[in-house]
C-alpha cells in the first residue's frame, strides 16, 4: 500500500470525525486511584500531546513502541498509533486522528485526541470525556460506586446508569493550581560560577559577557517563569558572587523539590571547534564518555577559586556519594528530570539535543534531591552564543526550563499520589 492508498483507506473508514478543537492545558483523569492531572504539552510537529506513561499509569494500561507504531493496550484492547502519522487502528483498518503519536527522548507521547475522542469513542463502556471540564472519567468505577447503594432495590429497569455526575467522586482540590500543581512546591536554581570565578570566557558572547553573567541572567528569568507557574524558587545566588561548589546543593533542603544548576558549555580551540553546538543535561554518576569527563573537569574547576580549607576541595567526598547513589532513588529521579529538561528545551533550542549524561559533578553531590546540571549551549559557537544572550531567546529558554520543572513536579505528584500502584514492580513503560 502506498501512502495515498493508506490515506484513501483511512478517509473511507471515518466513523467519527475528529474535530480540531482548542486543546486543554491539563486533562484530569478520574480513576479508582483518584484523580490524575496530565499536563498537555504543545509539540511543534505533533500538536497537543500527553506523555503516554502518565496516561497509562492513570488508566492502568501498557504501551510500547514497535517499529513505526505505538502499541497501546487499555482494557484488553490493543490500539496502534502510527508514529509521526495522523492515524490509529483498533482491530482492522486505519482511522484518522488530528495529531500524531511521537517519541521524544525515549518517551512516547500521544495526541490529545486519544483522550478526548479515541478512548471515549472506542471504549464507550469504559470512558467518557467531558470537554467542558477537560476531564476523562472511568465509568466502570463510577458505576460500581453508584450501583452499590441501589443494591437493595431491584434494578432491572435501568441497566447502565450513564448519568453518574462524577463531581461527587472528585471534589475539586483547593490546593491545586490551574496547571495541576499542588501549591507549595519549591525548587533551587543554581546559576553557575560567579564573583572571581567567571566560568568560561564566552568567546562569542557580546559585550564581554562571561559564563557567570549568562547563567545569572537566564537563572533570574527561570525564577520569574517558575513563579508565574506557581512554583517557589530558592536561588543559590542572585548577584555576581561566588558560592562554593560544595555549598550550593545545601540550598536544596527539606522543602526543596529539585535542584537545577545552569551552565554554558565551551570547547578549547582546535580545528572546527566553533561548529560544535547544542544542549545537554548531566546527572551525578561516573562519566562514561570523554566528553562528559571534560565537562565534569571544566565545571569542577571552580573549586580552585574557593577558599582553601583542604577538606572540601577535590573529588574524595564524591566517591562516597556515588556509592550511596547506586541505591539512591534520586539517581533515577535525576535522570527523569534530565530527560524532561532535554525534551522541553528541545522545543525552543535548535540543538542538537546532545542528550542526558552522567558525570562526576561536585555541585550535584550535596543536593539531597533530584539534581541536574544543564549546559544551555556552547559559548564557543556563534549561534548558541546568540541564543543564550538575546533577550527573546533567553526568555524562551527560561520558559522551557520552567516547563520541564513543572512537568517533573506533576509526574512526582502523581507518583506520590499512587504509591500503592508503583509497588507493583512493573517499572516505567
Ligand atoms: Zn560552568
Amino acid at each position: 500500500m502506498n501512502a495515498l492508498t493508506v490515506l484513501a483507506v483511512a478517509l473511507a473508514a471515518t466513523p467519527h470525525p475528529v474535530p480540531r478543537a482548542a486543546a486543554p492545558m491539563v486533562v484530569l483523569v478520574a480513576t479508582a486511584r483518584g484523580d490524575v492531572r496530565i499536563l498537555v504539552r504543545s509539540d511543534p510537529v505533533a500538536g497537543p500531546v500527553v506523555a503516554a506513561p502518565t496516561l497509562l499509569g492513570a488508566v492502568g494500561g501498557r504501551g510500547a513502541v514497535e517499529g513505526a507504531w505505538a502499541e497501546i493496550e487499555i482494557a484488553r484492547q490493543s490500539f496502534r498509533l502510527l508514529i509521526g502519522g495522523p492515524y490509529y487502528s483498533l482491530g482492522s483498518g486505519l482511522k484518522p486522528l488530528v495529531g500524531t503519536a511521537s517519541v521524544r527522548r525515549d518517551t512516547l507521547f500521544l495526541p490529545i485526541q486519544f483522550i478526548t475522542h479515541v478512548l471515549p469513542a472506542e471504549l464507550k463502556e469504559r470512558f467518557r470525556y467531558d470537554a467542558q471540564a477537560g476531564r476523562l472519567d472511568d465509568l466502570t468505577i463510577i458505576r460500581v460506586a453508584a450501583a452499590t447503594p441501589n443494591r437493595a432495590a431491584p434494578n432491572r429497569t435501568s441497566p447502565p446508569a450513564r448519568q453518574p455526575e462524577p463531581a461527587s467522586t472528585a471534589p475539586s482540590d483547593p490546593d491545586l493550581l490551574p496547571n495541576g500543581l499542588r501549591k507549595g512546591h519549591v525548587v533551587t536554581i543554581d546559576p553557575g560560577h560567579g564573583g572571581v570565578d567567571p566560568g568560561n570566557p564566552g568567546i562569542f558572547f557580546p559585550r564581554g559577557l562571561k559564563e557567570k553573567d549568562v547563567t545569572l541572567q537566564v537563572g533570574l528569568l527561570v525564577r520569574q517563569e517558575l513563579l508565574k507557574r506557581g512554583v517557589g524558587v530558592t536561588m543559590t545566588r542572585t548577584t555576581d558572587t561566588l558560592i562554593n561548589l560544595y555549598d550550593r546543593g545545601a540550598y536544596c533542603t527539606d522543602r526543596c523539590g529539585l535542584f537545577v544548576s545552569l551552565h554554558v558549555n565551551s570547547l578549547k580551540k582546535r580545528p572546527g571547534y566553533s561548529k560544535v553546538r547544542g544542549f545537554e543535561t548531566y546527572y551525578l554518576d561516573v562519566a562514561r564518555t570523554e566528553d562528559a569527563a571534560r565537562v565534569a573537569q571544566m565545571e569542577n574547576e571552580a573549586v580552585r577559586f574557593e577558599a582553601e580549607d583542604g577538606q572540601s576541595a577535590g573529588l574524595g567526598g564524591l566517591d562516597f556519594i556515588l556509592k550511596d547513589l547506586q541505591t539512591n532513588e534520586y539517581l533515577r529521579e535525576s535522570v527523569r528530570l534530565a530527560e524532561l529538561m532535554q525534551s522541553h528545551v528541545g522545543e525552543v533550542h535548535p540543538g542538537p539535543d546532545k542528550g542526558v549524561k552522567p558525570a562526576r559533578l561536585i555541585v550535584l553531590g550535596t543536593a539531597r534531591r533530584p539534581a541536574i546540571l544543564f549546559e544551555m549551549g556552547f559559548s564557543t559557537n556563534p549561534e548558541d552564543a546568540k541564543l543564550m544572550t538575546e533577550s527573546r531567546s533567553q526568555r524562551n529558554l527560561a520558559a522551557s526550563i520552567a516547563d520541564a520543572v513543572v512537568s517533573y513536579l506533576l509526574e512526582y505528584q502523581q507518583r506520590v499520589g499512587s504509591v500503592v500502584q508503583s509497588s507493583s514492580g512493573r517499572g516505567r513503560e
